[in-house]
């Protein structure tokens, strides 16, 4: 069974298309379970996401295309989070219509250092003191146990500037072993291939961490465009079976399925 669990539309403002485009291009590909995770609303960075007042549309945006396509794709409704604590929100962590978050680290101390625009910043600081810090924010993020999935867990290696002297395995050995804890799903994120980096969020040695250490996993394009739907998912799933992974978790109001790949 196919499944796309990281997917935004027109309505983050930095991504394009409506849902039906996105699920013509899913069942296409032929993925069976579809799920939509539009970053949340909040009220830090807004321009890059939709208002609170538009919860509802993109809610029922979802609902219609639900029924359109019903019976020849799951869809499914979900929220990727930034894990800024400040800026978290009852809205989106107790909305009752939600079937799963994704819990994100983007910015550490309000730099999007994920986001070109801010790639300058990388100069100033000590890039192993970066990776310390992004991981104890997955740490944090994982132990607070208000999501069920964590997103693109390495996504600080987007640009290629990898830690000197550290050994990514000892930074993300805690982390993995909160995001067990919490009972969370790590996504194996195909945006990383078409990035800087060149590879799959995340890289070989922490999945083979995550095999190891029996956690779940689940699948997500990360598609910013109707035409990113289902991108890399060949080489993401042929990845996770090479390690031996052969189901992934979906959620449907937050509880956990796994489903044979
Ligand atoms: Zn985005
Ligand atoms: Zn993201």
């Amino acid at each position: 069974m196919i499944v796309d669990l990281h997917n935004h539309t027109f309505l983050c403002n930095h991504a394009e298309g409506i849902p039906t485009e996105y699920i013509e291009e899913a069942i296409k590909r032929g993925i069976a379970v579809f799920g939509f995770s539009d970053h949340n609303p909040m009220e830090f960075d807004p321009k890059y996401r939709m208002k609170f007042e538009e919860i509802s549309t993109y809610f029922n945006l979802i609902d219609e295309v639900a029924e359109k396509y019903r019976g020849k794709i799951e869809i499914l409704k979900g929220f990727e989070v930034d894990y800024i604590p400040q800026y978290l929100d009852s809205r989106v962590l107790e909305n009752s219509s939600i079937d799963y978050l994704i819990g994100s680290i983007h910015f550490l101390d309000g730099w999007g250092f994920d986001n070109p625009e801010f790639i300058g910043e990388y100069q100033n600081r000590d890039i192993d003191s970066i990776w310390v810090e992004y991981f104890s924010k997955v740490e944090e993020m994982a132990n607070s146990k208000l999501f069920q999935i964590v997103g693109h867990i390495d996504l600080i290696k987007v640009f290629k500037f990898l830690p000197k002297k550290l050994d990514i395995r000892d930074l993300v050995e805690k982390p993995l072993q909160a995001i067990k804890r919490s009972n969370m799903a790590v996504e194996l994120n195909g945006a990383g291939y078409r990035k800087p980096i060149g590879e799959l969020y995340p890289s070989r040695e922490i999945l083979e961490m995550v095999y190891e250490m029996d956690i779940p996993i689940t699948i997500g394009s990360d598609a910013h465009s109707p035409k990113q739907v289902g991108l890399f998912l060949d080489r993401t799933i042929k990845e996770a079976k090479e390690i031996g992974f052969d189901e992934v978790a979906i959620f449907r109001k937050r509880e956990m399925e796994m489903v044979k790949i």
